[in-house]
């Protein structure tokens, strides 16, 4: 027998429940979306946060996952007026002694970028991997267990696979030794992407993030939206009043609500109690599991969450420059990335000192240069700058002295950068729980991900595949498999699951 749902929830506008949303409605069913937030969007958002004229990426600014991963493709989000720019130099990394490393689009660009034995590494390691960068991606994205891709991984790569497979789970730092005959600035170039992860380069599995990042590069870039991340909510907003859901802002939700062990609806802060039959929750694993009542879920469960492990937090500003920014270096001065932390030694030492509680002397940083490659986030002549640095989510010094160690880093690789700011914004990690309570501590993953206990089969084993011990309730959000990042699939994974379970056919858009 069919069991009719009439009234589903998804909790939090980020692009997860967005994209869950357009699912559901496709599915047949009209889903509302309740946002505590006054925009919808999430870590997803921009903003002109310093002067007008100037458009800034709140959080996710470089979304190579968004156009890799199968459930953004498949919405087709250009339809909907989303336009992409990909910077043919995707990144650069630049030393103290002036002189910088640039990942192209292109192999060998980048070879002759890294030079010598080093490039000769780079380009054999892609020779095996590029191939297949898109198995790769969709492999590490899929629902577990993943069979079909390493299956065809194993097929195409052979022995090189298991190979490929130890090095990734290894650190990042082991990884580049490996491949480039133990060339440490090469090394540092390449850990440079295993900092998005927040996982310091000697960290097992850092290794993975590093590597399909750089792979990306190559096979998709590290792409923008043109106008800012808002312009991706907007598409999925577009696409998914079209489709037939619902977003409602300023309405926190303080608790799921179940009676005699059935989930029945949603309670809001302002006491507002929204009767449902299935919920989709995209928070992450503390926040869902404070709004849950006590006994909702299994114990064991119940205590895994509870236990759940957030990681640094993001230290982010952003800055309207007057012009570019004056890196000594060249390549910075094109790149639409910059990872400034200099020799791998800085990077490991900024990483572990933001690990352990501590405040780097000199943090490592992304930088982001939108503007250079997407004119319309700034005025005519003028730049934007987005910066962050892993911190630890509570730490004793001032917020401005924290700014201002970044500011230091910055000039250290960029004399003159302070002449060129006309106007800044500060986000310390406690502001951005406040804006977003899902984003415990400032951590930009939904948890850290260390392939010890927080990786595999996140967060928890019952999870993992969107559904929950608690009928009716499902997951989504960077705390469950494959985590965070811009990529949409645990909010198309939740959809899936709870249409599969109503007997609804999973996609049949209105839009066609
Ligand atoms: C500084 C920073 C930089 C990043 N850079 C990148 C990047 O370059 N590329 C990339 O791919 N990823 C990046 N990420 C990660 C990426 O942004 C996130 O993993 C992803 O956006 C999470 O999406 P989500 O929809 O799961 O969650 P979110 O976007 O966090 O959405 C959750 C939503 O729930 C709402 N909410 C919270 N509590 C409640 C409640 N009680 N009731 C109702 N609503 C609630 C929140 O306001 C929010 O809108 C970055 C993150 C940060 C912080």
């Amino acid at each position: 027998m069919l069991t009719p749902v009439t009234r589903v929830v998804v909790i939090g506008a980020g692009h997860n429940g967005l994209v869950a949303a357009v699912h559901l409605a496709a599915g047949g069913l009209s889903p509302l979306v309740l946002e505590q937030a006054p925009r919808p969007g999430g870590a997803t958002r921009s903003a002109a946060r310093t002067l007008p004229g100037f458009v800034h990426d709140d959080h996710a600014a470089f979304v190579p996952m968004a156009v890799a991963s199968p459930a953004m493709r498949e919405l087709r989000l250009e339809d909907d007026g989303l336009r992409w720019v990909t910077p043919s130099m995707v990144m650069a990394h630049p030393f103290e002694d002036g002189t910088a490393i640039a990942l192209h689009r292109d192999v060998g660009a980048t070879a002759a970028s890294l030079g010598g034995r080093a490039g000769s590494g780079w380009e054999r390691a892609m020779g095996q991997l590029l191939p297949h960068a898109t198995t790769l991606v969709e492999t590490i994205l899929a629902p577990l267990p993943p069979v079909a891709g390493p299956l065809r991984l194993g097929g195409a790569l052979r022995r090189d696979g298991l190979d490929w497979a130890r090095r990734m789970l290894g650190s990042i730092e082991a990884l580049g030794l490996e491949i480039f005959a133990g060339d440490r600035r090469a090394t540092a170039w390449l850990s440079g992407s295993a900092q998005h992860s927040g996982l310091p380069p000697s960290t097992a599995g850092s290794g993975a993030f590093g590597l399909v990042l750089q792979v990306l590069g190559h096979s998709h870039g590290w792409p923008v939206p043109v106008g800012g991340m808002g312009s991706l909510v907007d598409a999925l907003l577009a696409r998914g009043a079209r489709e037939g859901s619902r977003v409602r802002c300023d309405a926190r939700v303080e608790r799921i609500i179940t009676r005699g062990g059935r989930l029945t609806g949603v309670r809001l802060v302002s006491g507002e109690e929204i009767a449902a039959d299935a919920v989709i929750s995209t928070l992450s694993a503390g926040p869902l599991v404070g709004m849950l009542e006590p006994g909702a879920l299994p114990a064991r469960l119940e205590r895994r969450l509870r236990s759940w492990r957030y990681g640094t937090g993001a230290f982010k500003l952003d800055y309207a420059l007057s012009g570019p920014v004056p890196w000594t270096a060249a390549e910075p001065r094109e790149a639409a990335v910059v990872h400034v932390a200099g020799a791998l030694g800085a990077l490991e030492a900024a990483a572990q000192d933001g690990t352990h509680g501590e405040v780097p002397e000199r943090p490592a940083l992304v930088v982001g240069q939108q503007s250079l490659v997407d004119p319309s986030r700034a005025p005519a002549g003028h730049h934007t700058l987005y910066v962050y640095a892993h911190v630890p989510s509570r730490y004793a010094m001032g917020d401005e002295d924290v700014a201002a160690r970044i500011e230091a880093q910055l000039e250290r690789f960029a004399p003159g950068f302070a002449a060129a700011v006309l106007g800044r914004s500060l986000r310390a990690p406690h502001q951005t729980e406040v804006e977003n309570p899902s984003m415990v501590g400032g951590d930009l993953g939904g948890g850290t991900m260390e392939l010890d206990q927080q990786l595999v089969f996140r967060p928890a084993p019952e999870l993992v595949r969107y559904r929950t011990p608690l009928k009716g309730l499902y997951v989504a959000g960077a705390s469950i498999h494959p985590g965070g990042a811009v990529h949409g699939m645990s909010g198309r994974g939740a959809a899936r699951a709870l249409l599969h379970d109503r007997r609804l056919r999973p996609w049949r858009t209105r839009a066609g």
